[in-house]
């Protein structure tokens, strides 16, 4: 059962809706390999076609060609069979108001078939810090707390893949980073994680890799890194003892003057920032501090997709 190389593999998945007697294309030619153990992210702006992939692959949606295999399994030959190697938390935070977190974790297993014996709902409530809500009514839960349940629900049936539609969508602050915390200690426990998000912020902190994806065509796929260097700009800033008139060699960096604040851009392969700071010194630019920033994913994101 092992001999798969990737947890997940599409391959031209196209996917459209009719609306209103109009066909949306929701995926178009869509193709992503997904590797097994990594935490893998699907970058896209609402609309993008983030959940429809996530549909099909959960076997909720119906594609309209294309091929998709879950461990090796293709959806179309045995979708039953790759259901079970998934556990899916959905964008919506559909629970069921009048059960209880152990009534429904316990409903889920009963579902996948998990004997009694074998089923973990205490350990999963605990693991998710909801083990004094055990047997509250759902409709009592915080939305961070739906959110863990559902992340619990998922992991009944112990999948090998996690799929996590918008995990943190409008959770508070410090409940994302719990949430983040959970989502890496699962992927440490050797679980393949698969997330969207459109928070970018969220894919630079957890994802290996990341594919961005925008009107239901991927864009670009690559490690994290690999996408990050495609921005080459930094920015320097340096903060100056006085005022001091720009001299021309520092014009071609893009300076902004604000007050003692001085910004400047350069391009990382062609300059270094010695170059930059013994231009500062020969003109006698005093400083008593340097920042720099690299591109982030937010750059990389708007470079991208301008073209689309
Ligand atoms: P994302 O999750 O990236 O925000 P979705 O996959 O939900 O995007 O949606 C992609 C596109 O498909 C959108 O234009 C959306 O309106 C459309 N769409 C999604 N689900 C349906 C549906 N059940 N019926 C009609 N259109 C849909
Ligand atoms: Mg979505």
């Amino acid at each position: 059962m092992s001999d798969y190389k990737y947890s997940i593999e599409a391959k031209n998945v196209n996917k459209t809706f009719l609306k209103k007697n109009q066909g949306v294309r929701a995926l178009i030619d869509f193709s992503i390999c997904i590797e097994r153990g990594t935490i893998h992210g699907l970058l896209g702006p609402n609309g993008a076609g983030k959940s429809t992939f996530i549909n099909v692959l959960g076997g909720l949606v119906k594609k309209n060609s294309g091929h998709v295999s879950i461990c090796g399994i293709d959806i179309d030959k045995n979708i039953k069979l790759s259901k079970f190697k998934i556990g899916i938390v959905p964008q919506e935070l559909n629970i069921d108001p009048f059960f209880s977190p152990a009534e429904l974790l316990e409903l889920q297993a009963g579902l996948y078939g998990v004997p009694k014996k074998k089923r973990k709902t205490d350990e999963i409530l605990e693991n998710l810090k909801l083990t004094d809500q055990r047997n509250a009514y759902a409709r009592t839960l915080s939305g961070g707390m739906r959110r863990r349940l559902l992340i619990g629900k998922a992991l009944v049936h112990d999948p090998e893949i996690i799929i996590l539609d918008e995990p943190t969508a409008g959770v508070d602050i410090d409940i994302r980073s719990s949430i983040w915390d959970y989502i890496k200690r699962i992927s440490r426990e050797g679980k393949t994680i698969c997330l969207t998000t459109h928070y970018l912020e969220e894919a630079e902190i957890l994802c290996d890799n990341i594919s961005i994806i925008n009107h239901g065509k991927k864009i670009i796929e690559g490690s994290k890194k690999e996408l990050l260097n495609i921005i080459s700009t930094k920015t320097v800033s340096f903060v100056l003892d006085n005022k001091f008139i720009i001299p021309n060699e520092l014009k071609k960096y893009k300076p902004i003057l604000n007050k003692n604040i001085l910004k400047l851009s350069y391009d990382k392969n062609e300059t270094n920032i010695k170059k930059i700071i013994d231009i500062l010194i020969e003109n006698k630019m005093n400083f008593s501090e340097i920042n720099t920033s690299e591109g982030d994913l937010e750059d990389v994101f708007l470079k991208v997709t301008k073209d689309f």
